[in-house]
């Protein structure tokens, strides 16, 4: 049960207690369970930002030096919080994203691995050493950059700026968070509870805001490396603005995910994976399957996933569209593709809001079927509970739609034939594929990240990848001389 609660107005989160923004002007952030608002965030200035950066500057010295042990203590301690507190992180989410508590649980566990791999960094920081030639040793250390920022989208509220956070801090830095102006209680809560896990003051920021201060990370001078997750277009523009100023980026985009489906796929399995894999969190998530290629006749698969789709119960195994603008959009996707000719299987629209929640942002899962690889709803990211099924002969045409789509964070294959999974698995054009998986997150240490216009950036953002990008490598190379004379006569 997600119960109303209006929160107030918001502050930032500057050297561990809630601080005033400068700004005057306030967002308003607008429950899709509700359809009303639960509290106002800053729209802070380059005045907020300039004060987390102080702050960041005068902690950063003793931080970075801290040792590993130390700092990896804290998410011993932040992860044991993360548990305790899951119930009260999950409704915070729930509230201002509009996922069941369910998935917002879930999406916590999620990122509570990052925290875990993260108390793991002792293991991975403490460098390299060996004797590389008579008399001389190399040293290898991972050293911090800096002052860094995180700019994150409104989807997953804690598992995203949890892919950030506990690597960019374990490994010394000090780390500024631009949360999404539309969801940004779950952030400030874990703020709290870093802080009660022992990190110290001004080593986790929160500035609240949007475009004046994702602007102003990529150009402030003291910021050394900025992380971006969100759409590609502000994830282009955000890389292309830090890197012109010689930061490091790394910034995640939009997704459009192909499953391809052959007749010779496990019947149940295949129906509930499709299904959970572009309904889940009302697919609203970069990994979402979007399309489903049918290959020769799938239809006892089809089938099956409509009877599947049929108990699909509304706020109970789906949450919300985030907002009115993105529910009339999604919406304008399937009137679209009906005028067009798609055959609608399953029409979420107009259906019965779950009782309590009538002024919500609803919509019911929606079956596209015979739907044209060139429609704007099998071309673009639709961010919602949209299947398109495109029906084709071979394998081979298959794959020819799939690599033609400019994304490419996730694939899957659903298949019983290991020699088809291997070929779609090699052909795809994607970073992370699933095989009889819909959505091919890879648990920690592999490390999350997509190709083409779903990343710009070099590596991934998790894992050991995730840990290179917040630091520099140091390379020591010594020659020790002889002993000197007072010494001799000790050896
Ligand atoms: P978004 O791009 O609108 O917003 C992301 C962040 O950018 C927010 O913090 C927002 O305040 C900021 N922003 C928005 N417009 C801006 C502008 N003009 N200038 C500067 N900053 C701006 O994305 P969203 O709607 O919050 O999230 C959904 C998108 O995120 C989808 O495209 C989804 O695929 C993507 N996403 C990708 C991944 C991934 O791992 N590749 C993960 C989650 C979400």
């Amino acid at each position: 049960m997600i119960k109303y609660q209006n929160f107030g107005v918001q502050k930032n989160w500057i050297a561990n207690r809630y601080q005033e923004s400068s700004s005057t002007k306030y967002l308003s952030v607008i429950s899709p369970y509700f359809g009303k608002e639960i509290c106002t965030v800053p729209d802070s200035n380059i005045d907020d930002l300039n004060l987390a950066v102080d702050q960041a500057k005068k902690i950063f010295p003793k931080w970075s030096k801290m040792n590993i042990r130390d700092r990896s203590e804290v998410m011993f301690q932040f992860k044991f919080i993360l548990e305790k507190n899951i119930d009260e992180l999950a409704q915070l989410i729930a509230l201002d994203n509009g996922k069941t508590i369910a998935d917002a649980k879930g999406s916590i566990m999620r990122g509570k691995e990052v925290v875990e791999f993260a108390t793991s960094l002792p293991a991975i920081l403490g460098g390299d050493s060996s004797h590389v030639a008579d008399g001389i040793t190399c040293t290898m250390t991972h050293e911090p950059l800096g002052i860094v920022a995180g700019i994150t989208p409104f989807n997953f509220p804690a598992m995203v700026p949890l892919w950030m956070i506990p690597l960019a801090i374990t490994s010394g830095n000090c780390f500024i968070l631009k949360p999404s102006e539309q969801t940004p209680l779950a952030a400030l809560k874990m703020a709290e509870y870093l802080k009660s896990a022992g990190l110290p003051d001004g080593v986790f920021q929160i500035v609240n805001g949007s475009r004046e201060i994702v602007e102003g990370i990529c150009d402030h001078p003291e910021i050394k490396a900025v992380a971006f997750v969100g759409s590609s277009k502000i994830a282009k523009i955000v890389y292309t603005r830090s890197t012109s100023l010689g930061k490091r980026a790394l910034c995640l985009g939009g997704a459009k995910n192909h499953m391809i489906v052959v007749p010779d796929a496990d019947l149940n399995s295949t129906a509930k994976g499709l299904l959970a894999s572009s309904m889940g969190s009302a697919g609203q998530r970069c990994m979402a399957a979007s399309v489903a290629v049918g290959v020769a006749d799938i239809d006892p698969i089809i089938d099956q996933l409509i009877d599947e789709a049929k108990t699909f119960v509304l706020g109970k195994d789906m949450g919300t569209i985030i907002s009115k603008v993105a529910l009339d959009r999604i919406i304008g996707y399937i009137d679209e593709a009906e005028k067009m000719g798609a055959k609608i299987l399953i029409d979420g629209r107009n259906v019965k809001p779950p009782n309590g929640y009538e002024d919500g942002y609803w919509l019911g899962t929606t079956i596209l079927d015979n739907v044209d690889p060139d429609w704007p709803c099998a071309k673009e990211e639709i961010f919602g509970p949209v299947l398109s099924i495109i029906r084709t002969d071979t394998l081979d045409n298959a794959m020819k739609i799939e690599n033609k789509n400019p994304y490419g964070n996730a694939a899957a294959v659903f298949t019983t034939s290991g020699e088809v999974a291997k070929s779609i698995s090699d052909l795809s054009s994607a970073g992370m594929v699933g095989i009889n998986i819909g959505v091919p997150v890879p648990r920690e240490p592999y490390s999350f990240g997509g190709w083409n216009e779903s990343k710009y950036g070099h590596g991934d953002i998790t894992g050991e990848s995730g840990v290179r990008f917040w630091t520099n490598l140091k390379k020591v190379t010594a020659r020790w001389p002889e002993s000197s004379e007072p010494w001799k006569k000790y050896f």
